[in-house]
């Protein structure tokens, strides 16, 4: 296991008057480019970063997929690498959207891109909405013991009576929300 210190997190100038905790760079970062110079995208690498404010992730690469392990949660982010001339730079989709990025930023446990991380300012209060429709699903998710990322999939339906109608209404539930994620996006892109 590979252990990478983060040294650049939390210093930076401030120029914006939001408070700090708003701010994408006062909060943990996954670059895929970084994460590939050190070894963290082959197969079966396991990388653990730790930040400065004492958030631990570890990242397990698959042959196209990453799985970050916190405390708390497991997620799956799928590789998206691009070939240009003779080098492949790495990248990754965001579990939220399934936009092709660079930059998974933490919020609340849970990585997603810029965009849908809820701490972009300049249109925070879109990604606000956004954000907190990913919170509810990953909280919904996180009942049936499934991957908190919106339309990752799901566990197969219970045989048992009651389970089995726990199951249904929990995933009616995240179904309706992610119809809501998906069709916010169809609106502002
Ligand atoms: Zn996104």
């Amino acid at each position: 296991m590979r252990a990478m210190r983060i040294k650049n997190f939390g210093s930076g100038r401030r120029r914006e008057k939001w408070p700090d905790h708003r701010l994408i760079e006062n909060h943990p970062r996954i670059d895929a480019l970084a994460l590939a110079r050190g070894g963290g995208t082959v197969a079966s690498v396991a990388t653990t970063m730790r930040w400065t404010n004492g958030f631990t992730a570890t990242i397990r690469a698959e042959p196209t997929r990453l799985i970050i392990e916190t405390a708390d949660l497991q997620q799956v982010v799928a590789l998206d690498p691009k070939r240009c001339g003779f080098l492949v730079r790495a990248g990754m989709l965001c579990p939220a959207c399934s936009r092709r990025c660079t930059y998974l930023v933490e919020n609340g446990g849970i990585f997603s891109c810029r965009q849908c991380c809820g701490l972009d300012y300049s249109s925070r209060h879109r990604n606000r909405d956004r954000w907190s429709a990913i919170a509810r699903i990953a909280k919904l998710r996180q009942k049936l013991g499934a991957d908190v990322s919106p339309l990752a999939p799901l566990p197969p339906r219970p045989h048992h009576n009651t389970a089995l109608m726990r199951y249904d209404r929990i995933v009616a539930e995240i179904e309706r929300q992610e119809r809501v994620l998906i069709g916010e996006d169809d609106r502002h892109e």
